[in-house]
């Protein structure tokens, strides 16, 4: 399968995927590159909760929500607590959290849809996107996964609503595995590296100690869950990119000791709002 590829389109650089989006289903992963934000959240930030100017925010968002050939009043957001609590969202959800963070879902992590024209909407700096999408089931979701929520089973947790509320097949869902910290830049203390490996019992390799560096392979482990909710392998893709390596490119909590802004990952199904299931 192919990989995620680099566009330039409308003065935004951002990832892609072409193969999913001949099979109807449009992601973007933006880069932190050509927006109107200053200072440390040069230039595209994306997100409403880091300390950055609002109007400066709304005006990055318009402009990849134009990208996609829509707007705020489509885009759904969630608050990103590190949970692993999914929503279901339609159309009565549209606009939440586009233009104030306060109305976002709350206590919310994943978010889950078969509405066409619908734009799923999460942030990242460092921590890892999950991009997934059944072709068959026409059903696009989003789910964050930094390290708490990894432990926390949100990728599997987003699965499981796939599958029980729209019956989407394992064998069907295709999976994308986003740009956040990897395994070279993500350092983790003694004490956590034992809860992972007490979690993740048969897959002792996503720790990797060295020289006395104790580091957690994050989108490994969250590509063995898909594996083993029953995803096939050549349906899932694992960014290359790593963000704390690339602060050229992205923004990065690790490398700028938390003062920064954020990428957004987003996905929208196509067909427009006349083909939404009742
Ligand atoms: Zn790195």
């Amino acid at each position: 399968m192919s990989q995620e590829i680099w566009q330039f389109q409308n003065d935004i650089t951002y990832l892609t995927l072409p193969t999913w989006e001949e099979k109807g289903a449009r992601i973007i992963f933006t880069s932190r590159h050509t927006g109107h934000s200053q200072g440390a959240y040069m230039s595209l930030n994306m997100a409403l909760h880091v300390g950055d100017y609002p109007e400066a925010v709304l005006a990055n968002r318009k402009k990849v929500l134009q990208l996609m050939g829509t707007d705020l009043s489509h885009m759904v957001c969630c608050q990103q607590v590190h949970s692993n609590q999914v929503a279901v969202v339609d159309s009565s959800y549209a606009g939440r959290g586009s233009q104030h963070y306060e109305d976002a879902l709350p206590s919310t992590d994943g978010l889950v849809t078969a509405t066409p024209g619908l734009v799923l909407a999460t942030f990242y700096a460092d921590c890892i996107p999950v991009f997934l999408f059944d072709p068959v089931r026409k059903v696009a979701a989003l789910c964050h996964s930094g390290w708490k929520g990894t432990m926390g089973l949100i990728t599997t947790k987003t699965l499981e609503v796939m599958s029980s509320q729209f019956n989407c097949q394992p064998a069907d869902i295709m999976v994308y595995i986003g740009p956040g910290i990897s395994s070279c830049c993500f350092e983790i203390q003694a004490d956590l590296a034992d809860k992972v490996l007490s979690a993740f019992a048969a897959d002792d390799d996503i720790i990797i100690s060295k020289q006395k560096r104790i580091r957690w392979d994050l989108k490994e482990t969250i590509r063995r869950c898909v594996i083993n909710f029953g995803v096939p392998e050549s349906q899932i893709i694992v960014s290359s990119w790593c963000t704390s390596c690339h602060t050229d490119y992205f923004y990065s909590f690790r490398k700028e000791q938390g003062i920064t802004g954020r990428m957004a990952a987003l996905i929208i199904l196509a067909g427009g709002k006349s083909n939404e299931e009742p």
